[in-house]
């Protein structure tokens, strides 16, 4: 099984980023554009309260308006119940919740302690797999948090347990400001052998060391078959100070491929799209 699944994240992760809004019209047309890069999923949009981040706060429309590809999987990241109901609505199908592995992490970017942001996605998770929808958790700042400093494997392993035990089908385990190395990619997934195998989770990468790919190849060997990634390396974290960049798609295709694994996403197209993206926001921005 040398297969690899690529989740294109720029409609969120990337433009949840930007500082220019980018009109409806704009984000529609991108994800239409990767939709035909062969990606395996797309996270479309965010339903958080429009106070939190403006830029998402069209997500309704954005999934209204999106041609769906058939085989590719279009999901929404949510935060609460009243979240939920708007992606369910708006036929997300797949729904993504969020947890911190650190307290400072937690506290900044979801307003809450761990146990806190655990206990208010639970009805979230349990909701979701009633739609018979899939759920990803996601569980950020996994080597490395930029208030608490380095992470021990073993808080990433106690966050996942708690997730799969709510019954999230997949673990997104994300360096969220890029501070990984191979080393750290071995002793997080050693620390999470026995919770979770290499296989049943995605791996969400940042360049902003310049180690996203090494980190993705060593990921790979080790038996990761899930790769989030941004085409043309659009977004970072606002919450992370210092966490520029998505590992670009069409990098880490291109990578993978020379290594031998199989992908459908094409690199040559999610450059373009990534490329075209650009542009379209360095008008939004005059
Ligand atoms: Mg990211």
């Amino acid at each position: 099984m040398n297969g690899v699944r690529i989740t294109e994240v720029a409609p969120r992760d990337g433009l949840q980023h930007e500082q220019a809004l980018v009109p409806t019209d704009v984000k529609v047309a991108f994800i239409d554009q990767l939709s035909d890069c062969g990606v395996d999923e797309i996270e479309v949009s965010s339903f958080v309260p429009a106070k939190w981040i403006p830029q998402l706060a069209d997500a309704s429309e954005v999934f209204a308006r999106i041609r769906r590809a058939p085989g590719v999987v279009y999901s929404a990241l949510v935060p609460n119940e009243r979240g939920l109901d708007a992606a369910l609505a708006a036929r997300a199908d797949k729904i993504s919740v969020f947890v911190s592995a650190t307290e400072g992490f937690s506290q900044r970017n979801t307003a809450g302690t761990i146990a806190e942001v655990l206990l208010r996605v639970q009805p979230v998770v349990r909701r979701a797999r009633e739609a018979h929808r899939l759920v990803r958790g996601y569980i950020s700042c996994v080597v490395r948090c930029p208030f608490d400093g380095p992470v021990h494997p073993d808080k990433v392993a106690g966050v996942a347990a708690r997730l799969l035990e709510m019954g999230v089908d997949e673990i997104d385990l994300g360096d969220t400001i890029g501070a990984a190395d191979r080393s750290a990619i071995d002793a997080l997934y050693e620390g999470l052998a026995g919770v979770v195998s290499a296989g049943a989770t995605t791996l969400h990468l940042h360049d902003t060391s310049g180690r996203a790919i090494e980190c993705a190849v060593r990921a790979a060997e080790l038996g990761v078959r899930s790769f989030d990634a941004s085409a043309g390396g659009l977004g970072g974290c606002p919450y992370a100070p210092g966490s520029a960049g998505n590992v670009a798609a069409e990098t880490l295709v291109d990578a993978l491929a020379a290594r031998g694994f199989a992908l459908r996403a094409r690199a040559d197209r999610l450059h373009a799209a990534g490329q075209w993206m650009r542009r379209a926001i360095g008008s939004c921005e005059r």
